[in-house]
């Protein structure tokens, strides 16, 4: 049966996704059946320079062997255990966590959304168990996402994803994103926290001006507030720093991770100190699969390259080389509105809709995405090098110029 199927072409695949997966994903007619370092293969054959790493989770680039062999190892000791015992890769991850961020403890899940709920819970319980009553509003921002899950969708501050949805869970407040006085006008008696993306990143690559999140963190300090980052997409390299919390030199209450934590497998997680995590006592949250071996044992692997020595600087310069190559391209094409990066996350806004750069780049052999419309996004493994750069650059070119 397996060989019947390897031969089917990419459209007799895109037919079964077709007929038998729900549509919620507008997605390329291309079926990817194979990965290595920065490059993907689809099924027949054709290969791709892959700027996208499967949105901000692929850092290391496709089937780092530190990872496969880590998963390899794992698959053959222990898959999952529950939570009622110790889990030994789980304490590793933890401590690796801790060692390089503020937070003293970890609480696990298994994806961005999930950890976002988890970040919700604990800024509502620290603040109930702090005497507070009714005081479980967050304030979140325009423009930002942070999950599809009910309360993560209701924390996200974008109608277009609310839409046909009510009623959505109550007690989040949408203020303008890098608009620090908007935040504190709207905080009440009943606030129990901020919550915000240093960049956000489905929102179109909005990057937090200087002084933004330290006001921000001056507002929770003075309203005894949780500031609480979700680096789901901004963490593990991605802004230069394992986290953009060191980018921006502001430390939050409390950090929300996922996509690239666990080299490509399914893994969220929230940090935060002793003092704030104290607050999830047993019985308060729980996830059956988070934490579990296989899962910690990828993002140990993962996370000992990321820290590896010299790994994150190299990928910084190598952010900052593209960038370099973006400002140019839109000295010469007048097109390219604005161009905005922090490390390796960067985006080039179009005064034109973005869709047919991406398709144009991807029969080219060049997997881009874009956001809000006409902004083209990249976010890729953090080991891309100059010369990949330099290759999607001359092909963007060429697009453009059909533009
Ligand atoms: C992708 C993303 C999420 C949601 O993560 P899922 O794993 O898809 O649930 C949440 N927050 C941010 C900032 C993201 O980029």
């Amino acid at each position: 049966m397996s060989k019947i199927k390897s031969k089917q072409t990419n459209d007799e695949i895109i037919k079964l996704t077709t007929k038998y997966v729900a549509q919620t994903y507008g997605r390329f007619p291309i079926v990817l059946t194979k990965g290595k370092g920065t490059q993907v293969w689809d099924r027949s054959g054709n290969k791709y320079k892959d700027f996208v790493a499967g949105l901000a989770v692929d850092n290391l680039g496709h089937c780092h062997p530190e990872i496969v062999k880590a998963i390899r190892e794992q698959a053959g000791k222990l898959l999952h255990v529950s939570n009622l015992y110790h889990i030994e890769p789980q304490s590793l991850l933890a401590e690796e966590l801790c060692k390089h961020s503020f937070a003293d403890k970890f609480f696990f899940c298994n994806s961005g959304a999930e950890a976002n709920e988890a970040a919700i819970k604990l800024a509502r319980r620290a603040s109930f168990d702090k005497g507070y009553k009714n005081r479980g509003e967050i304030i979140a921002m325009k423009n930002s996402f942070h999950g599809r899950t009910l309360g993560s969708m209701a924390a996200t501050g974008q109608k277009k994803i609310h839409h046909g949805f009510a009623p959505l869970p109550s007690g989040f407040k949408h203020v303008e994103f890098n608009d620090a006085e908007a935040a504190r006008k709207a905080v009440t008696s009943k606030t129990c926290a901020i919550l915000v993306e240093p960049i956000q990143g489905e929102g179109g690559v909005n990057i937090s001006d200087k002084k933004y999140l330290r006001d921000l963190k001056k507002i929770c300090t003075e309203n005894d507030l949780l500031l609480i980052f979700d680096e789901v997409q901004t963490g593990f390299g991605r802004t230069g720093n394992l986290f953009a919390y060191q980018t921006f030199n502001v430390k939050p209450d409390v950090i929300i991770l996922a996509k690239a934590l666990g080299g490509g497998v399914p893994i969220g997680a929230i940090g935060a100190s002793n003092k704030v995590m104290k607050h999830f006592v047993p019985g308060t949250h729980a996830a059956t699969f988070g934490g579990n071996p296989l899962s910690c044992a990828a993002a140990l692997a993962s996370l000992k390259v990321l820290t590896s020595q010299g790994f994150l600087d190299k990928a910084k310069d190598t952010g900052n080389y593209f960038k370099s190559c973006l400002e140019e391209l839109k000295t010469k094409f007048p097109v390219i509105t604005n161009v905005r990066s922090r490390g390796m996350m960067l985006a080039a806004t179009l005064s034109k809709p973005a869709a047919p750069v991406i398709m144009d780049c991807m029969e080219k052999g060049y997997l881009i995405n874009c956001v809000q419309q006409n902004t083209l996004r990249f976010i890729p493994p953090l080991i891309i090098t100059k010369k990949e750069i330099d290759g999607l650059i001359k092909t963007l070119s060429q697009s453009l110029k059909k533009l």
